[in-house]
C-alpha cells in the first residue's frame, strides 16, 4: 500500500501522484492539518480548504476508501500514519514556494530514517520549472519570451481518477471544523470549494464567456472571467483538465476572434506558470524587490492612509468597490486588482508587501507567486513588471473599464444613487454637490496628480537620479 499525501491537490481527478500510486497498489490518501502552514493561513482560505475537503472525503467515501485526516508536524505524522498501515511510501505532488520545499525535504529526511520510500511528482503546472528556459538554460525573467516557449511545449492530457478498487478500506477522521483549527468565521461570503464547482465553472466558462475573453475581461462588471483562481490555488481542478477544456473549447470556435480570445485565456494560465517558475528559481522574492533599484524605494508609512484603502474609504470610488469585494468575497478581479495594488504603491507610496499581506489575509484565491508576482508587477520591483513611469490614473481606469459604474455601485452603495459621471468626476465635484449626491461617501484623501509626481520622483531617486 501506498499514502497520497494531498497538499494542493484537493481532488481525485487529473492528480498525477494520487494516478500513479493507484497504478501500483492500493492508495490511502491522507490530509495533515500542517501547523506551519495554518500559521500562514486566514479564515477565508482555511473555510474555503474545508469545504474542498469535505467534498474530496465525500467522494472516496462513495468509492468504498475514506480521506485520513492528521494535525500535526507531517515528518512525523505521515510516517506514524504509514508504519500503522504497513504501508510502503507516500507518494505527492510538487509545492513550488520556498517553504514548501523546505518542508518536503524535511519530510523526505524522515521517511528515509524510518525506512520508507516516498517520491514526488509534477501536477500543479503544465510545464514544470526548468523545463521551459532561455537557449541558456535560465529561467525567463520576460513573459512574452517565456509564454512563446510555453505555447510550443506538447501538453500531457489528463489524468484518470483512481478506480474504487485501488483505495485502502479504511475509516477516515471527523473534519474539523474552523474553530478546532484556531479560526475564526471568515468576515467574507466564501465561495463553495469542490470538484464538482470546478468542473462546473470550468465548462460553463468554455461553453460561452471564453470566446469573449479577449475584448471583455478587464471589465469587472462583465463577469466574464473563469473565477477559478480558488480552484486552480486549491487544486479542485487540475491543470491539465483545465487545458484541456480550453483544446475543446478551440476546436468549437467559430472565428478568428474566438479562437483568439481562447488564446488570450491559455495566456492567463501561461501567467500563473511563469510567476511560479520565478519564485521556484528565487524564493527569496517573497520578501524581497525583485528588481533593485540604485537606492532603496522611499516607501511612505502612512497608518490612516492604508487604513482607509483597506477600508474602502479612500474617496476613489473603483479603488474602494475593490478593495470592498475582497472584504465581502475574498476575491477581486484582476483589473481592479491592478488599480488597487497601483493606488497602494503609487498614490499612496506604501510598501508593496503592506498590500500583499492584507491580500494574503484576505484572498481565498491567494497564491505565493501569483500574490507576488502581482504585487511587485504593479510596484514596478518584480520581474516584467510595469514601468514606475507609467503610474494608473484610477480615474481614468474606473471610466474606462466600468463606464457605467455598475461594478462600483454594486460593491459601494453609498454611490448607489450616483450617476457614472458623477462617479468618475467624484474629484472634480465640489464639496456641496458630494454632499447632495453621497454624502456618507468620503473626499478623495490624496490628489492623484500630486501623488503622481511624488512617485515619479521617489522612483527617480530609487534609480540614481537627485
Ligand atoms: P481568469 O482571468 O479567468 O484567469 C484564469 C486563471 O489564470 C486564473 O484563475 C489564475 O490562475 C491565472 N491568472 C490570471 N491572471 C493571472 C495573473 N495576472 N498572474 C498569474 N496568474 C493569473 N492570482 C491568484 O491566483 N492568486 C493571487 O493571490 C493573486 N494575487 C494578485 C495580486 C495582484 C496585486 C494582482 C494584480 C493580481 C493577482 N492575481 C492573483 C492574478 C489575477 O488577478 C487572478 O488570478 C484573477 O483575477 C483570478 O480571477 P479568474 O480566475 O477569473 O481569472
Amino acid at each position: 500500500m501506498l499514502l497520497h499525501w494531498h497538499r494542493r491537490d484537493l481532488r481525485a481527478t487529473d492528480n498525477v501522484a494520487l494516478a500513479r500510486a493507484a497504478d501500483e497498489c492500493a492508495v490511502l490518501p491522507v490530509f495533515v492539518f500542517d501547523d506551519d502552514v495554518l500559521a500562514h493561513a486566514s479564515p477565508p482560505r482555511v473555510a474555503f480548504m474545508l469545504d474542498a475537503l469535505a467534498e474530496l472525503r465525500r467522494w472516496y467515501r462513495e468509492r468504498g476508501g475514506d480521506l485520513r485526516l492528521a494535525r500535526g508536524d507531517p515528518a512525523d505524522v505521515l510516517v506514524e500514519a504509514a508504519e500503522a498501515r504497513d504501508a510502503d511510501g507516500i507518494y505527492w505532488n510538487r509545492d513550488y514556494s520556498g517553504l514548501a520545499q523546505r518542508r518536503d525535504e524535511r519530510v523526505a529526511g524522515a521517511l528515509d530514517a524510518a525506512g520508507l520510500t516516498h517520491e514526488r511528482f509534477h501536477d500543479a503546472l503544465l510545464h514544470e520549472p526548468g523545463s521551459v528556459t532561455t537557449n541558456d538554460g535560465d529561467p525567463y525573467s520576460v513573459y512574452s519570451y517565456f509564454a512563446r516557449k510555453w505555447r510550443d511545449r506538447e501538453k500531457e492530457a489528463p489524468y484518470d481518477a483512481p478506480d474504487g478498487d485501488a483505495l485502502a478500506d479504511v475509516r477516515g477522521d471527523p473534519l474539523p471544523s474552523l474553530a478546532d483549527l484556531g479560526f475564526d468565521e471568515p468576515e467574507a461570503e466564501v465561495e463553495s470549494a469542490g470538484m464538482d464547482v470546478a468542473r462546473e465553472r470550468l465548462d460553463a466558462f468554455c461553453d460561452g464567456p471564453i470566446y469573449e475573453y479577449a475584448e471583455r475581461r478587464d471589465y469587472p462588471a462583465d463577469g466574464c472571467t473563469s473565477r477559478l483562481s480558488a480552484h486552480l490555488k486549491w487544486g479542485t481542478i487540475g491543470i491539465r483538465a483545465t487545458y484541456a477544456a480550453t483544446e475543446d473549447a478551440m476546436d468549437r470556435a467559430g472565428s478568428d476572434a474566438a479562437r483568439e480570445a481562447v488564446e488570450a485565456f491559455r495566456g492567463q494560465l501561461a501567467w500563473r506558470e511563469f510567476y511560479a517558475h520565478v519564485l521556484y528559481f528565487d524564493p527569496d522574492v517573497v520578501t524581497r524587490n525583485y528588481r533593485d533599484y540604485e537606492n532603496e524605494i522611499d516607501w511612505r508609512d502612512d497608518e490612516g492612509e492604508r487604513r482607509a484603502w483597506k477600508d474602502g474609504r479612500t474617496g476613489y470610488p473603483v479603488v474602494d468597490a475593490g478593495m470592498r469585494q475582497l472584504r465581502e468575497e475574498g476575491y477581486v478581479h484582476n483589473r481592479v486588482r491592478m488599480i488597487v495594488a497601483s493606488f497602494l504603491t503609487k498614490d499612496l507610496l506604501a510598501d508593496w508587501r503592506e498590500g500583499y499581506d492584507w491580500f494574503r489575509e484576505r484572498l481565498v484565491d491567494h497564491d505565493t507567486a501569483n500574490d507576488n508576482g502581482g504585487w511587485q508587477w504593479a510596484a514596478s520591483t518584480g520581474t516584467d513588471a510595469q514601468p514606475y513611469f507609467r503610474i494608473f490614473n484610477p480615474w481614468t481606469q474606473g471610466e474606462r473599464y466600468d463606464p457605467d459604474a455598475e461594478y462600483v455601485r454594486e460593491y459601494v452603495p453609498e454611490l448607489a444613487g450616483a450617476t457614472p459621471d458623477e462617479i468618475h468626476s467624484w474629484h472634480e465635484l465640489d464639496p456641496d454637490e458630494r454632499e447632495s449626491v453621497a454624502p456618507d461617501y468620503p473626499a478623495p484623501i490624496v490628489d492623484h496628480g500630486e501623488r503622481r509626481e511624488r512617485a515619479l520622483a521617489t522612483f527617480e531617486r530609487a534609480r540614481g537620479g537627485n
